[in-house]
């Protein structure tokens, strides 16, 4: 079998790694084909914590990787600016506090806070969150019944030498690279039998992965997928990116910072700071975007700030015939909590899952790669939309329009039910677990109107105390942890 990787962004590496580390050399011949002309999209800096398990999976060391990638440790994204202007709040990666009699800690901490009297904010009980505010890091405890377990983390790296390191990992491992411009796709009757260069040679093979970026060279461009654009729940369209120099200490965590027609990122990382404006065109124009991020990035500028163009929304169809999209070449959702690379790393799992025998596509495979990979999207796409949609900013157009247009209705029932009973519901399917979506409830300011009955139920008292020992386990915890530069330093030295 041959498999035909187009693309050397983020995407294509993370693929031909694992193809390389799984399947090359016995099941399959792997190739990559990539243009260094054109280049990748030069961002994506952010993750969640499941790439840890993406690069266990390939036996990458840690160390190594956080060296030649200078990533950073990041235990959340800071918020500000959200819901009111000057707000903050941290969505952690790990839990507020721990259940209660089966029930959750913050319908404790409602009926605690709700009875009066000094108790302690619900951010004081998650243990992330009280480190990251402190710039402290440490890895978390496998002892399930210590605080330290209670939480996860993920890193913040340079794409560029991400991609540059899973390369090397690959061709290590009888991944074919090579260097050229696809310029036609011979395609019929939903079937790629070979991809053309421009220098005249032909590629044919079994499978095709298309890691060609937004171009989405083979899956739109041979196979005319379709795209279902979510821009009216998601307006933002355009990102000024820039990087710059450090200042301050390195924070373990990435910030989010609202702005008059989108928002600005910034992403420490051991090098320098990445930064980026992503703004709605609709309702700011270019310059005025551009400035601003000039205008609100500390440090020195180590580059030119660089435009990109997108279009929210996913491909109709990801997998089609014996070609499977992955990356930003499946479709793009806003970077606002770091999902692209985690959207990738679920895309390979999931083709491994579906891995066709002998290389023969099963089209009951395609059906299931299609339903899992699109809601997996729309999952992400309703909790970005609920950073939006729980504001009470009215300054501009946009935060107007935000607030008043209409929703996804997979949305408007999940809000419902927290609004009314504080009650977080849990998807069976879907990246954000109940906390995620808690964070961003709470610090968006949506306030349940009842305490869980069973909860109310108990003497506030008991509340208030289980409350405030939590909160003094995180600050001890927390206090306990070396700053996240020392245990960078201290990794390095080793
Ligand atoms: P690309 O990086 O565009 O790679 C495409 C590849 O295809 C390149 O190698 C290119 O040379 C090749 N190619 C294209 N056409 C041809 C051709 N004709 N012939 C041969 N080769 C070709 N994700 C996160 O997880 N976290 C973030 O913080 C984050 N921030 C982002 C910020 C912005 C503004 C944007 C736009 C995206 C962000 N992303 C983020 C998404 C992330 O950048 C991508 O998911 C990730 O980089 C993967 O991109 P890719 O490999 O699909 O595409």
């Amino acid at each position: 079998m041959r498999i035909v990787v187009v693309g050397g962004g983020t995407a294509g590496w993370m693929t031909a790694a694992t193809l390389g580390c799984i399947v090359a050399g016995h099941l399959a011949d792997v190739t990559l084909i990539e243009s260094e002309e054109i280049g990748t999209v030069g961002v994506g800096e952010a993750t969640v914590p499941h790439i840890r398990f993406f690069n266990k999976r390939l036996g990458i060391d840690e160390a190594d990787f956080i060296r030649r990638t200078h990533a950073t440790f990041k235990l959340g994204i800071e918020f500000r600016d959200w819901g009111r202007i000057g707000d903050s709040y941290i969505h952690p990666f790990g839990d507020f506090g721990h259940d209660i009699d089966g029930l959750p800690f913050h319908q404790h901490w409602l009926h605690a806070a709700r009875s009066g009297g000094d108790v302690p904010p619900l951010e004081d009980c998650s243990l992330p969150i009280v480190a990251a505010r402190a710039n402290r890091f440490a890895l978390p405890s496998d002892d399930p019944r210590a605080i330290g377990s209670t939480f996860s983390y993920a890193y913040q790296f340079d794409a560029s030498l991400y991609a540059a390191y899973l390369r090397r990992y690959a061709e290590a491992r009888r991944v074919e690279r090579l260097e050229g411009r696809v310029v036609r796709v011979e395609a019929e009757a939903e079937h790629i039998a070979a991809v053309h260069l421009s220098d005249g040679r032909r590629i044919d093979g079994d499978l095709f992965i298309d890691c060609s970026g937004f171009r989405g060279l083979l899956i739109e461009g041979g196979l005319a997928a379709g795209y279902e654009d979510w821009s009216h729940w998601l307006p933002c369209d355009a990102a000024w990116a820039m990087p710059s120099t450090n200042v301050g200490p390195l924070t373990p965590y990435t910030r989010a910072t609202a702005r008059e027609a989108g928002w600005q990122w910034r992403i420490p990382l051991q090098h320098r700071t990445g930064n980026g404006h992503v703004f709605s065109t609709r309702f700011t124009d270019i310059e005025r975007a551009r400035a601003l991020l000039l205008a609100n990035v500390e440090g020195e500028a180590l580059a030119e700030p660089r435009l990109l163009r997108f279009h929210t929304g996913l491909r109709r169809r990801q997998w089609i015939g014996n070609c499977v999209a992955i990356g930003l070449s499946a479709g793009f959702l806003e970077p606002l909590e770091s999902t692209s690379i985690h959207l990738i790393q679920l895309a390979i799992g999931k083709l491994l899952e579906l891995f066709p025998t002998d290389g023969i596509v099963d089209p009951a495979d395609v059906t299931e790669f299609n339903r899992a990979m699109a809601l997996e999207y729309e999952r992400v796409r309703d909790f970005l939309v609920l950073h939006y949609c729980a504001t009470t900013r009215d300054d501009t157009a946009f935060w107007r329009h935000i607030r008043t247009m209409q929703l996804p209705p997979s949305l408007v029932d999940k809000m419902g039910e927290f609004r009314d009973r504080g009650i977080v519901a849990h998807y069976r399917e879907g990246m954000f677990l109940p906390a995620s979506w808690l964070a961003v409830y709470h610090g968006q300011g949506i306030v349940p109107e009842r305490v869980h009955p069973l909860v109310a139920d108990a003497p506030a008292a008991t509340a208030r105390a289980r409350v405030a020992a939590v909160a003094a386990a995180c600050r001890h915890a927390a206090a306990a942890m070396p700053s996240h530069e020392d245990y960078l330093a201290h990794l390095a030295a080793a």
